[in-house]
Order: C-alpha cells, then sequence, then structure tokens
C-alpha cells in the first residue's frame, strides 16, 4: 500500500479480518498481523508493542528486527521513539529516526538499518493499549496517506485487543481488563464498600471493526447520524425553557451532529475498510486522546459533550446498552465518568458506592452522596475505562482509593476494614441514647448538618439533638428550575415533620462562589469565593430571599421556627436580613397566616471581621454559628476548593484557636448561643479541642456523630484546655501533636 490507496487499504483490512476470525493463538496472530501490515505498506519492517504493565511496553511481534527481541525488547513510557509515542499518544513520522529527538538504539533488534519511522498509538477510546510502528531502509518520511492508512489498522488492533484476539503467554499478552488494578483518587464522602461494578453509561462493544461493503456502512453511518440528530433536536424542543446548562450541551450536540468534518472523517475511515461503528469509535478515541492534553475547561467539556455524542450513536448502531433486560447487580458500586445530582438521586440508597474519573469534593454529587452517606471516590482516573460490568469492586472512600478485581490478599484486608467499621458501628450504637457528657461534667450539645430529603432519617438514627444546619441551597441545586413557593413550603414542612419538634436551623441560601445554580446567569467574577455570594446576593436582589421566608413561616404554620443568614460579614448586613423577617412576619399576620410559635434570628460567622463586630452586634443577634469551612479559608487565606492548599493550614493552630477564644468570650459575653457547623466539628480531636476552647454546640455530618460523642465522653475537658495552654504558651504552631499525645495516653 506504498500508494496508501482506499482499496489498498481495505485488502489489508479485509486480510485482518481473516487473521481474526482463523482459530489461532494470539501470538501466531500477531505474527501474521505484522507480516501482512509490512507486506501490503511495502516497508522492510512491522512491529507490535504492547504494555506488560502500566509503565513498560513490550516487543511482542515484528517482522523485519531480529526474532530473538520478540519478548526482550522494552521500553518505558517516553522511553526512545517507541515510549514517547506512547507518552504523549501522537504519531511519530520521521525519514532519520536516529537523529530523531528521543531516538533509542535496541541494538538487540538489529533495527540499525532501518532509516525511517512511523509510530502509531494503539488506542481505544482513551486507553493507550500499545504502539504500532513500520521501519524502512529507504530515507523518507511517510506520506499523510500512508499514516491515515495505518491509524486506521491501529484502529483495527486495538479492537482485536479488546475482543481477546492476541491473548497468550507473558504479561503483555494477558487478557485485557482482568488483571486487579489500583486507581487512586479523592475522597468525596468516607466509608469502604464491597460490590460489583455497574457502570452508569453502559460500555459498547465493537465486534465488527472491518467491513467489505463500505456503500451500505455509509448508510447505516448517516441514517444513524439522522436519528441521532433527529433525537437530539427533540430534546432541545423539550427543553426550551428549561435549564439553561442542559441547552449549552445540546447545542454542543446538536453542532457536532451536524459537524462537517466529524461526519467526513468518519465517511473517510470508512471507505478504508472500517465499518460504522469503528469508525465512530476511531473518532471518540482520537477526541479522548486530545481531553487528555487540553487544560481549558470548556474545551475539555466541549470535548466530553462529543464524547457523550459518540456514546449515543454507537448505541443507535449496535443496538446495545440498553440496560432494560438487565438487573442492577445486588451490591452495585456505581462508576462513572460523572453523573448529575437528580441522577444520584434516582439510584438513590441502593448503590453500595460511587467511583467517578471526574466529579469533585464540592460537586453536588458528592453533596448528594454525603447525604446518603454512600462511599465515593472522586478523581479515579481511567476508572470508565478500566471497569467492566460486573467487576468485583472495592471502594475505601477514607483512603479515596478504588481496588478493582482485587486479588485475595487485598479482598482479605480490606474486609477485615470492613469488619472494624461494623464493630465500631456497634459500639457507637450503644451510646446513640446516651450524652455527649464529659468526665468533667461538661455536656456537649451535638446536631447534625442536613440539606435533603435523604439526610432526615439519620436524625434519630445518628442520636443528633436537631439538625444544627440545615444547607437550605441543596435544594435549590439538584434541580434544573427555581422552586416554586408552594413546593418550598410543603417541603420545609416535610423537615419539620421529620424533626419531630427537634430544633431545625434553617439557612437561607448560601449560593454564588462554590455553589452554582444551573438556572440563574453564572456571574464572571475574579474571585468567587470574595465575590457576591450568600447574604450579598439575598440582600442585593431580596425577591427570593423574601418568597423563601415567608415559605418557611408557612412551613412552620405555628411551630417554632430558627432561621440563620449565611456569611453576613459586617452587622448592617445582619440588621438588614433581620428587617426582612420582620417584613415577612408582618406580610404574614396581614394575611391572616399562622405565625410560628417562637422564631430565633441568627447569623453564621464565616469571616474573621465578624468576630470583631461591635458588642451591639452580639447582644442583637439571636445567636451565632461559626461556618469554620468558611472562616479558615478567610483566616488562612487558602482556598477550601483548592487541593493544593485546602489542607495546608491547620484548624488546631494556635491563632486559630485563639480567635475561636475570642469569639466564645464575646458570646459569653453578651449571652449569645454558639456553635459550630464547619467540617471540622465531625473530627473528634478537633471537636475535643474547639470544646476545650469553650464551644457547647456542634452540629457536623450524622455519620460523625457517634465517633465525636464516643470521644467527648472519655475525656477531660479541662486537662485538655491545659494542655492546649501549654502547647500555646512553648510557641508551638498547632496544638495536634500535644493534644493527641495527651489523647493516646489518657484515654
Ligand atoms: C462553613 O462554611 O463552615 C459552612 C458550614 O457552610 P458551607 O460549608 O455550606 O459553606
Ligand atoms: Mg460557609
Amino acid at each position: 500500500m506504498a500508494d496508501g490507496t482506499e482499496s489498498e487499504s481495505r485488502k489489508l483490512l479485509g486480510r485482518l479480518r481473516e487473521a481474526m476470525a482463523d482459530d489461532e493463538a494470539g501470538q501466531a496472530r500477531l505474527n501474521r498481523i505484522t507480516h501482512l501490515i509490512a507486506d501490503s505498506m511495502g516497508t522492510e519492517v512491522c512491529s507490535v508493542y504492547l504494555f506488560r504493565d502500566e509503565e513498560t511496553l513490550e516487543l511482542c511481534a515484528t517482522e523485519g528486527l531480529k526474532p530473538e527481541a520478540v519478548h526482550q525488547t522494552r521500553m518505558r513510557i517516553g522511553e526512545g521513539l517507541v515510549g514517547r509515542v506512547a507518552g504523549r499518544r501522537q504519531v511519530i513520522n520521521t525519514a532519520d529516526a536516529p537523529s530523531a529527538e528521543g531516538f533509542r538504539y535496541m541494538p538487540e533488534t538489529g533495527e540499525e538499518r532501518f532509516t525511517s519511522f512511523l509510530g502509531i498509538p494503539i488506542q481505544r477510546l482513551g486507553e493507550t493499549l500499545g504502539v504500532l510502528v513500520v521501519q524502512s531502509r529507504q530515507a523518507r518520511e511517510f506520506s499523510a496517506d500512508e499514516v491515515y492508512a495505518l491509524e486506521v489498522v491501529a484502529m483495527v488492533i486495538a479492537e482485536m485487543a479488546e475482543l481477546g484476539a492476541f491473548v497468550g503467554e507473558g504479561a503483555a499478552l494477558s487478557p485485557l481488563h482482568q488483571q486487579s488494578v489500583l486507581l487512586r483518587g479523592g475522597t468525596g464522602q468516607e466509608g469502604a464498600a464491597e460490590g460489583h461494578v455497574w457502570l452508569h453509561e453502559p460500555r459498547v462493544v465493537v465486534t465488527n471493526p472491518i467491513a467489505d461493503d463500505p456503500a451500505r456502512e455509509l448508510d447505516r453511518l448517516n441514517e444513524a447520524v439522522e436519528e441521532l440528530r433527529v433525537g437530539v433536536d427533540k430534546m432541545l424542543e423539550i427543553s426550551q425553557d428549561g435549564d439553561k446548562d442542559q441547552m449549552q450541551v445540546l447545542e454542543a450536540y446538536r453542532m457536532f451532529a451536524n459537524s462537517k468534518g466529524w461526519m467526513r472523517r468518519m465517511e473517510e475511515d470508512i471507505s478504508r475498510g472500517l465499518s460504522a461503528e469503528a469508525a465512530v469509535e476511531k473518532e471518540q478515541s482520537q477526541a479522548r486522546a486530545r481531553m487528555g492534553q487540553v487544560n481549558d475547561p470548556y474545551l475539555r467539556e466541549r470535548l466530553a459533550d462529543l464524547d457523550d455524542l459518540s456514546n449515543r450513536l454507537l448505541r443507535i448502531l449496535t443496538g446495545q446498552g440498553n440496560y432494560s433486560d438487565e438487573e442492577l447487580p445486588s451490591d452495585p458500586i456505581l462508576v462513572a465518568r460523572n453523573i448529575g445530582p437528580g441522577e444520584l438521586l434516582e439510584y438513590g440508597r441502593s448503590l453500595k458506592g460511587i467511583v467517578l474519573e471526574e466529579g469533585s469534593v464540592g460537586s453536588h454529587a458528592a453533596i448528594v452522596a454525603r447525604a446518603l452517606a454512600i462511599p465515593l471516590v472522586v478523581h479515579a482516573e481511567r476508572i470508565t475505562t478500566e471497569a467492566l460490568n460486573g467487576d468485583h469492586i472495592m471502594v475505601d472512600g477514607d483512603q479515596g482509593i478504588v481496588h478493582l478485581r482485587p486479588d485475595d490478599t487485598v479482598v482479605a484486608a480490606f474486609r477485615d476494614k470492613i469488619a472494624m467499621q461494623a464493630q465500631a458501628q456497634e459500639r457507637y450504637a450503644s451510646i446513640r441514647n446516651k450524652p455527649a457528657l464529659t468526665l468533667d461534667d461538661e455536656t456537649i450539645s451535638l446536631h447534625m448538618n442536613a440539606g435533603l430529603m435523604a439526610d432526615l432519617p439519620s436524625l434519630s438514627s445518628s442520636g443528633a439533638e436537631g439538625v444544627g444546619l440545615f444547607r437550605t441551597e441543596l435544594q435549590f441545586l439538584v434541580r434544573n428550575k427555581m422552586p416554586k413557593r408552594s413546593e418550598l413550603v410543603a417541603l420545609y414542612g416535610r423537615v419539620l415533620d421529620a424533626a419531630q419538634g427537634q430544633r431545625v436551623v434553617f439557612r437561607t441560601l448560601d449560593i454564588g462562589s462554590d455553589k452554582v445554580l444551573p438556572y440563574m446567569k453564572p456571574t464572571d467574577e475574579p474571585n468567587p469565593a470574595l465575590g457576591w455570594r450568600a447574604i450579598r446576593v439575598g440582600l442585593d436582589k431580596p425577591g427570593v430571599m423574601r418568597m423563601q421566608l415567608q415559605a418557611l413561616m408557612r412551613a412552620a404554620n405555628g411551630r417554632p421556627l430558627t432561621i440563620m443568614f449565611p456569611f453576613v460579614a459586617q452587622f448592617d448586613e445582619y440588621r438588614a436580613a433581620r428587617a426582612e423577617v420582620d417584613k415577612a412576619i408582618a406580610r404574614e399576620k396581614r394575611l391572616g397566616h399562622v405565625l410560628p410559635e417562637t422564631l430565633e434570628v441568627g447569623a453564621m460567622l464565616e469571616t474573621p471581621s465578624l468576630a470583631f463586630a461591635p458588642q451591639k452586634f452580639f447582644d442583637e443577634v439571636g445567636f451565632l454559628s461559626i461556618g469554620g469551612n468558611d472562616l479558615k479559608q478567610f483566616f488562612f487565606a487558602a482556598d477550601r476548593e483548592n487541593e493544593r492548599v485546602r489542607r495546608r493550614y491547620d484548624v488546631l493552630n494556635v491563632s486559630f484557636l485563639s480567635l475561636i477564644e475570642q469569639i466564645v468570650q464575646r458570646c459569653e459575653t453578651s449571652g449569645t448561643p454558639l456553635s459550630y457547623c464547619g467540617e471540622d466539628a465531625g473530627r473528634p480531636v478537633e471537636a475535643v479541642c474547639l470544646c476545650a476552647m469553650g464551644l457547647r454546640t456542634l452540629s457536623m455530618r450524622p455519620a460523625s456523630i457517634a465517633p465525636v460523642k464516643s470521644l467527648l465522653r472519655r475525656v477531660n475537658l479541662s486537662e485538655v484546655r491545659a494542655v492546649i495552654e501549654t502547647s500555646r504558651s512553648k510557641g508551638e504552631q498547632s496544638v495536634r501533636n500535644a493534644v493527641m499525645e495527651y489523647l493516646r495516653t489518657s484515654t
């Protein structure tokens, strides 16, 4: 195929198909393929390198290099030209290989005689499986047509590998997706779970990469694309006045579905002998490879849209992937690139665990997973390409680790961990109804943080005394339309019903920064965390706040009501918000509605400025709750969403504890009830230190209540306080080590 014509290309694919159909061992098939390619490309050499482990490529078959080098020659990713093709997932085409950047001479192969080099990554859906190389004596660059033809061949080889065509002796020829794999990601929700993989987006398997009737394949492609276009248009029609984000995605779908470039490339692939589905998958693979290289979030999103669209097209073409006949396993661990909060809520508590390739700690999916107390690992790279439906999988949400198809030793160790956690849960159950009473007779009041109806069953099972923070924005975040007042009345009413008279602190909408409502125009701010958010939005655009206050009063329907304003940075803001509450009461009265039996109105202390507000503020505010997540971020000037800095400063740093101490003192002077509702309240050692600084009410995730209570019941707070004082007077930066040491020896 030196001239690279389409019919030659098809002829070669036809011969490859015969090789695939023959009942041969993997090695013999690979040998035959390298021979066929060299013959048809008119090159002296053709070699296939496959991965033997994540880092190392191995020469698995060759025509033209020394046969004794097969399974002996190995290189790491990035090493030599072959390693570079794999590492960068890019073609290398050079007339003068020895002078090319990165060239490494492999004497055992005898390759010194060959000057030209063309290396193509063998990849499937973003996963690089190996490298296909042709070399020749004559110093020439391969034509664009030849490169293209070899890319098509590499695609077919990738499909054959996926179907198990090259399985044989040794690590490089072992079957794909059967070895055990450990993937490291980040913690989205703690907890350990064992189960079987359930792919949210079913994986389509292309069993017929090569076709011999291009005209028929073109018809199939055109019909499928037409069906896709009609489907996208319909979806667009339906969501015309709906969610903006969704519209944007659909518009992008439509753009791709009508893209001439996309169609042209697929048509060309077909004319060279690929089946319609293989052509779609080739484009998809290349989009995924590009996705790994672009940093611009907008472009990445668009490439992800193209990926979704290709999946839809593949499902139309193959008829695969409709889950209708398949049953969710009894212990499903959901695996997805990403998932929306609504979809996750639909699965609900049936899931044992969740592993996302993307996602983030602060994503809405993570919020829902936390509400449902389902262990979640985010940023688990490669999980969607590695995992197959039904694979055995273990999720360690505490460490952010996933064991896919684990071996026996991992299984045993992991089960021990689960058993230990179960034992701890049993221990915790025995103190559920006991008070958090310390050895020096201080009683700490423990409440839970919530935000979804799904959280509320935890109220009684966790032993919480009430809801110390109900994040009302979650209800706004998980839907794609602004909820109506009547819906909010019903919802808040159900929350109060579920609380059965226990106190629920409703925090008004805390949006902006990391919490962007899908249906609100995003404001392009240079520093969203310091921007137009929470109470600032509420006061500037009071419509939504008024609606929410009204809904809360109607939901209370004569019961006690507690309202808290987020992110108050100065007295005036609290006053203005409080005035809105008074106006709402007056309006409700005028309209003849029942007023709440009692009304408490408070603020979150999330900015250092509020700790230094005039005494009058402390006298006037109904109560305060320290939002430690934000307070810490502003105190240390370290973005809570930024992985690079978010763990850099310890909450047990003496500066932070001194700030807490001052807040406690000011509240004591004015008699203002004070609580702490940031994440640190749910960490036992941190909780003990906060109580030692004077806090008597903490609010945390439901799952943290028992461990925090268990430790509180075993400590003497005045002793902890003394340890903190000593550590502080010694000039230590953080009291953590001193307190840990004390706890180790005394509890
Ligand atoms: C906080 O900032 O500590 C807090 C509880 O609020 P959120 O995490 O919702 O910002
Ligand atoms: Mg906050």
